[in-house]
């Protein structure tokens, strides 16, 4: 252990479900045989944190709870058992912060489906802190070329577009729709999009979002709140008007994922990743037979995507917007995400 870890340290905690976040000093924790002490350095904020706060699904957190789940930082202390990560690596907190490794599902690498999971931020103390916990397993190794500001939002909102996108089978030259393109994980997919070789279609509100996402190479920019006609304006928007090969839903509304199957490419797939509230997913039985429509989920990514999301970021392909502010100003971030008024991602930087 190195001796210069204080023991008390600034985070941002949720005491009670639906209320706002307290900036307030905790003890530093302690890692356990198999786990690392990563010092936060920056985190990313991810609507699944305001999910946790307002508590939208059926599944309850840790109260108190400390959020977060796209922590980069350095590691400062590590368990007994460790041995493949060392003090001072770059490491990154990411969304499952821990599975059990010997279900059905760990042994084949699809982790994140681990019946029983550490989720970070929700189950355990995530990265919303200046001290976090992970399991070293799974810990997200941070080569030390990569700025640790901008590389946080890649930690969650970039692993879950990136592996979206390949669930969702497009194949370089062919069109996705990206709808929620103007938020944290919609800024990550146009990117991630354009450097697979795909042609993105942007669907999202507001003049703000829309330069963004032209900006990050949308070919077209579709506006939910003022189309007249959103189905036809999409269609429109690829060859020969047949519709996006892929459609991958990053909306906190329950609306386009009953819309995304009217507008979607005979042989399609609709690939389902925002987590509205309440939500359903409903399409026309007729059309999904007869236009042999794929409707699936996709959830976060395994340790060889997080690694090949990483190597993405490192290589100069990504570069989406992000603004830092303290982690003081946590709750501030949270009442614009709330009113969908931010356009890409908001970092908070623990020191503040
Ligand atoms: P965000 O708030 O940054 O972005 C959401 C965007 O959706 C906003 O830009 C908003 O304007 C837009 N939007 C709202 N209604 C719309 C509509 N009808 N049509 C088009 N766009 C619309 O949120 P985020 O951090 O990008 O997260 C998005 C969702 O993804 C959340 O529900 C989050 O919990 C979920 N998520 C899922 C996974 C996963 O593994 N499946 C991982 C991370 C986040
Ligand atoms: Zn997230
Ligand atoms: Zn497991």
């Amino acid at each position: 252990m190195s001796t210069d870890i204080p023991t008390e340290q600034w985070a941002q905690v949720l005491e009670q479900r639906g209320g706002s976040v307290v900036h307030k000093k905790i003890p530093v924790p302690k890692p356990g045989p198999d786990e690392v002490l990563i010092n936060i350095k920056y985190s990313g904020v991810c609507h699944t944190d305001l999910h946790a706060v307002k508590g939208d699904w059926p599944l309850a957190t840790k109260i108190p709870l400390v959020g977060g789940h796209e922590g980069a930082g350095i590691v400062v202390a590590r368990g007994d058992l460790v041995k493949d990560v060392e003090i001072g690596d770059y490491a990154g907190i990411k969304w499952l912060n821990g599975s059990c490794m010997s279900c059905a599902f760990c042994r084949t690498a699809d982790e994140p489906l681990c019946p029983e999971p550490d989720l970070s931020g929700y189950t355990v103390d995530g990265s919303f802190q200046q001290y976090a916990i992970g399991k070293a397993a799974h810990v997200a190794r941070i080569p030390k070329d990569c700025n640790l500001e901008a590389i946080a939002p890649v930690l969650c909102a970039g692993l879950t577009v990136y592996k979206g996108l390949k669930e969702s089978g497009a194949r370089p030259g062919e069109f996705v729709a990206i709808v929620g393109a103007g938020g944290g994980l919609g800024s990550m997919a146009l990117q991630y999009a354009r450097a697979m070789g795909l042609h993105a279609i942007a669907i999202d509100g507001g003049a703000e979002k829309e330069k963004m996402c032209k900006e990050l190479g949308a070919t077209t920019y579709v506006d939910f709140m003022t189309s007249k006609n959103l189905v036809e304006d999409v269609k429109k928007a690829t060859p020969e008007g047949y519709g996006p090969h892929a459609v991958l839903l990053l909306a906190v509304s329950e609306k386009p994922f009953q819309q995304a199957s009217e507008y979607v490419r005979s042989r399609g797939t609709i690939v389902c990743v925002g987590l509205p509230a309440n939500a359903f997913l409903k399409a026309p039985v007729f059309d999904t037979v007869t236009r042999m429509i794929n409707i699936k989920g996709s959830y976060v990514g395994n340790r060889q995507d997080t690694a090949e999301a990483i190597e993405f970021y490192r290589q100069g392909l990504i570069k989406a917007p992000y603004k830092v502010v303290g982690l003081s100003q946590l709750q501030e971030v949270f009442d614009l995400m709330e009113q969908n008024k931010i356009s890409g991602r908001y970092v908070v930087d623990t020191s503040k």
